[in-house]
């Protein structure tokens, strides 16, 4: 699919731009391994001083950075602004701790003296970056922060539905004194993988998006040993139990669910209520999503987004026309959504068998697959009734059950009596078909580096 830009809401096609030819990758691959030479010997001091140019210009210019994303992928204007203040702070945050998180750590071993054994951490060299449109800043600078403060240097495959966010952190970088080679965009095909990741001089890849493109491009990786890190999908949990603070958890639901339209690998999808609070919380629930104001995006105003494209809207069409073939009950809420652009009207799925595809589908939209169960016993059955594992809340008055109940749900991630939340301090990752490795905190900066053992006998 050719790179284009357009406007979700709109339905116009503002922008095309050529996919790459092989030829201009394999010179990206070559600049990239030029620039590793040089930047892994830049002093720590100025590579953290580049991240903290490019922190201050994304904060002097946010409104314009913010409108490149409203524009190409939907999202709420004032949605845009958080992502690129959040962008911000994950470059504040390696500014302020990656120097040390790269601090060579002394091991005790027994027969040595004290200090002779060290592990060093050694930047590896060019990397393959595969990213998603549903945070397009967010999604480059959570690996490209760690990753450049470490010395490495970076090869950047964005979706091909924002290739203008892409182009303009490109630039943003360059324009905060990144050598050129250190970042690059590159409008690559899918195909380019095999191209990129045969090389030797590229030593790994990070791709956030769906499991068909983890398993493609980790396979590739797997044929050339090369190491990969998968964030994929996720069907989050939200489990409601007896003794929960009703209002409170409706209200962080109708938040969870409908942030970024629905399209967030860890927005709250499936809902668990045990009965003894159920038609309480539901009632509340269905008051919140039909508030929700369907409209321009760039309008503040506006409270739900369309999708990212009508491809995503009539995707998620057939997921809910399937799911009630097979059994499910579908309710819509809400005034009509507006009849221009990609919206999807919110919805609540209901009577979801284990059986009905709609039980295991990443739904990526305002509709709610909500389940209500006996007791906790079953609300953790459930929850971990599902290929996924990436993150989850749970909410309940009792500090002490939240605890337990977080340790049986088998995620990367549980809040208590809060949505799946997105922090530049803390660890981001998911178990089973929802990926494997970490980013974020020294978890992630540590992913593509050689982690050398120095002994002196
Ligand atoms: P997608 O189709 O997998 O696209 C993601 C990226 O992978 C895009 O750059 C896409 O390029 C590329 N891609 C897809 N297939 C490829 C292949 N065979 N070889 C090389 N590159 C390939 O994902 P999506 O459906 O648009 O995005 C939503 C998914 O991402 C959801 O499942 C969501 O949960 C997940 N996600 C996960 C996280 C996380 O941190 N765990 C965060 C955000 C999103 P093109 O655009 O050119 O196809």
């Amino acid at each position: 699919m050719p790179y284009t830009t357009t406007n979700p809401y709109t339905g116009e096609i503002v922008k095309t731009f050529p996919t790459a030819t092989d030829e201009e990758v394999t010179a990206a691959i070559a600049a990239a391994d030029t620039a590793f030479q040089s930047w892994k010997n830049t002093p720590i001091a100025e590579r953290m001083q580049v991240l903290a140019n490019t922190a201050r210009i994304l904060r002097e210019r946010h409104a314009e950075y913010a409108q490149i994303l409203t524009l190409e992928m939907g999202k709420l204007i004032s949605e845009a602004e958080v992502e690129v203040e959040l962008s911000a702070k994950i470059l504040d945050y390696y500014v302020e701790h990656g120097a040390e998180q790269l601090n060579p750590r002394t091991l005790p071993a027994e027969g040595f003296d004290e200090g002779a054994v060290k592990l060093v951490y050694e930047p590896l060299g060019v990397l393959y970056l595969v990213e998603p449109w549903n945070f397009p800043y967010y999604q480059i600078v959570r690996v490209g922060a760690p990753q450049l403060i470490a010395g490495n240097t970076l090869l950047l495959k964005h979706a091909s539905n924002v290739p203008q966010a892409a182009a303009a952190f490109e630039a943003l970088f360059r324009e905060a004194g990144l050598p050129e080679g250190v970042f690059t965009n590159l409008y690559a095909s899918h195909n380019h993988s095999e191209l990129i990741l045969s090389d030797p001089r590229v030593r790994g890849v990070a791709l956030t998006g769906s499991e068909a493109a983890g398993a493609a491009v980790a396979a590739t990786a797997g044929k050339y040993l090369k190491k990969s890190t998968l964030e994929l999908g996720g069907m989050d949990v939200f489990l409601v139990l007896d003794d929960a603070d009703v209002d409170k958890a409706a209200q962080w639901a109708v938040v969870g669910r409908h942030w970024n339209a629905g399209q967030v690998c860890v927005s709250s999808k499936r809902l668990i209520v045990v009965d003894a609070v159920y038609d309480r919380f539901l009632e509340k629930y269905r008051d919140g999503v039909a508030a929700l104001k369907a409209g321009d995006p760039m309008d503040p105003a506006t409270t739900l987004a369309p999708l990212s494209s009508q491809d995503a809207a009539d995707l998620l069409a057939t997921q809910v026309s399937d799911a009630v073939a097979a059994g499910a009950q579908a309710e819509t809420l809400g005034d009509p959504v507006p009849a221009q652009g990609a919206f999807y009207q919110p919805t609540i799925l209901t009577g979801i068998t284990p059986d009905n595809p709609g039980y295991i589908t990443e739904m990526f939209g305002p509709v709610t697959q909500l389940f209500r169960v006996a007791d906790e016993d079953e609300a953790v059955r459930v929850a971990n009734d599902s290929p996924f594992g990436l993150g989850g809340s749970v909410f309940t008055e009792d500090p002490e059950r939240a605890r337990r109940v977080a340790a049986q749900i088998d995620t990367g991630m549980v809040f208590v009596n809060h949505p799946t939340g997105v922090k530049a301090d803390i660890p981001f990752g998911g178990v089973k078909t929802s990926g494997y490795g970490h980013e974020l905190i020294d978890l992630g900066l540590h992913e593509f580096v050689n982690i050398k053992a120095v002994v002196e006998t």
